[in-house]
């Protein structure tokens, strides 16, 4: 087998992994963001015969790219074809706009695509070797969901999520309060970044070094390699001719998304620009414009929930990306290549008056319906759109990361009807929540770990 891809720590005081073991650990003991050592390229030809190509067999060649060595080509290939067996609609919207809809999943979100292949990938190297991990999760509302799906009944792994107990939907609560088995659900009183901390204090605690813990947030690389993907796959469906731009608009909040379609960019996508849209927490449209990284503490709470994180863990790895050096904390040892970062990346906030009026006005102009994620992307491509004064000809995709039925309070609210529920999330209501509360409180965490895992 060729030699392996390695992947080293954004703090640069770990040797560099390969991908098995980055994929396992989730976060580099000296805390940083595991990272590949070389981007691999994608060939002009390879990239054209993706258009024939079903999304697993895209997703098996872009994933393999850094996995090479790392598992037999049958075996990925395999995974992969079981990971995606959904579809993955292109909607037309106008001109050579399209909305990607990432909803099509068991959980209903775009997290899906990440987790259900990490979490096979994670499965096969536990079933190979007969070890057993504990996955802790902090989510902001679907990485729970689709974390403990992708992980659920497993024999070889514990899964425990927490979540902000006043900023997710009932309906996102319950897709992850009605599993039980190996999945335990924890309602931490505070916001995601709260419960982010507690999840990397954890792994920093040496008193639980006895617990075979790993992440499944998008600290881990294994979440960040399968959301290449997309990307290309849009791409290979929508591209009128070899070498055509695209631009993609991605609604982002811890920024897993972004270095998904950034990787991309490097492996050889044509991307014109990235439209990186946030909400109201817009720490990262401040720190492109002027330089200055300031996290947004506490996170603001906008009707995009996903996304309201004042400290996003990616941006250690986008800095890292652009040749500078940003630690666990935020702070900034080596200053990023900003001029290419402003070439390369549009930053835009959208608050949520804006995101209300695009949900309505997408749905009145274009029979597109969007929930606030996917509003907050749209309303981007179409303020990047105008500022740059873009061709109606230019393809743009918009993502959209979740379907209009989880947040269905809010679809009410503005367009006055429900959304039609996916089979998905049919029948949640009758199902038994079980999940326990706790302060945001990092000795309550740790006595509840050493009671519950050994
Ligand atoms: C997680 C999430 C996002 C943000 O993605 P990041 O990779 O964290 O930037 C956007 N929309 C939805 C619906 C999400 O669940």
């Amino acid at each position: 087998m060729p030699e392996p891809i390695l992947f080293y720590s954004t703090n640069r005081r770990t040797d560099p992994v390969t991908f098995r073991d980055a994929l396992l650990k989730g976060l580099a003991p000296d805390k940083g963001l595991f990272m590949p050592q070389q981007i691999p390229l994608l060939t002009a030809e390879e990239i054209s015969q993706f258009a024939g190509q079903a999304y697993h067999e895209i997703a098996f060649s872009v994933c393999g790219k850094f996995l090479q060595g790392q598992l037999p080509e049958k075996d990925l290939a395999a995974l992969s074809k079981d990971a995606y067996d959904f579809p993955v609609p292109l909607q037309a919207v106008q001109d050579r706009r399209f909305v990607m809809r990432l909803d099509q999943g068991p959980t209903a979100s775009f997290k899906d695509f990440a987790a259900r292949l990490m979490g096979r990938l994670i499965n096969y190297y536990l079933r190979l070797e007969t070890k057993k991990l504990l996955i802790l999760t902090a989510t902001s509302g679907d990485t729970g969901s689709a974390i403990a799906n992708a992980f659920y009944g497993l024999d070889n792994v514990q899964v425990l999520v927490l979540f902000p107990e006043k900023e997710v939907t009932p309906r996102q609560r319950r897709q992850m309060t009605t599993l039980g088995n190996n999945v335990k659900i924890i309602a931490i009183d505070g916001k995601f970044d709260h419960c982010q901390a507690l999840v990397k204090e954890a792994f920093a605690d040496s008193q639980l070094d006895y617990l075979p813990l790993s992440s499944a947030n998008s600290i881990n690389i294994g979440r960040l390699v399968p959301q290449i993907v997309y990307y290309f796959y849009a791409y290979s469906r929508l591209r009128r001719f070899p070498g055509e731009t695209a631009v993609f608009s991605i609604p982002s909040g811890n920024f897993g998304d972004m270095m998904g379609s950034l990787l991309a960019m490097r492996m050889g996508l044509p991307v014109k620009r990235l439209v990186i849209a946030t909400n109201e927490n817009d720490e990262f449209p401040r720190y492109l414009a002027s330089g200055a990284y300031r996290p947004i503490e506490p996170s603001r709470h906008c009707i995009s929930s996903a996304m309201n994180v004042g400290h996003p863990s990616n941006l250690a790895r986008l800095i890292d990306l652009y040749g500078g050096r940003m630690d666990e904390k935020g702070v900034i040892h080596d200053v990023a290549d900003l001029d290419r970062m402003r070439r390369e990346i549009f930053a835009v906030s959208v608050n949520d008056d804006e995101t209300r009026h695009t949900i309505r006005s997408a749905y009145e102009q274009h029979g597109l319906l969007l929930e606030p994620h996917g509003a907050v992307g749209w309303a981007g491509l179409e303020k990047y759109r105008q500022q740059h004064g873009e061709a109606n000809d230019q393809l743009c995709v918009s993502l959209e990361t979740a379907h209009p039925a989880k947040f269905p309070e809010e679809i009410r609210a503005i367009l006055g009807f429900d959304p039609p529920l996916p089979s998905s999330l049919e029948g949640l209501e009758a199902k038994e929540e079980l999940f326990m509360h706790m302060a945001n409180d990092y000795h309550s965490f740790r006595e509840f770990l050493k009671k519950h895992y050994s």
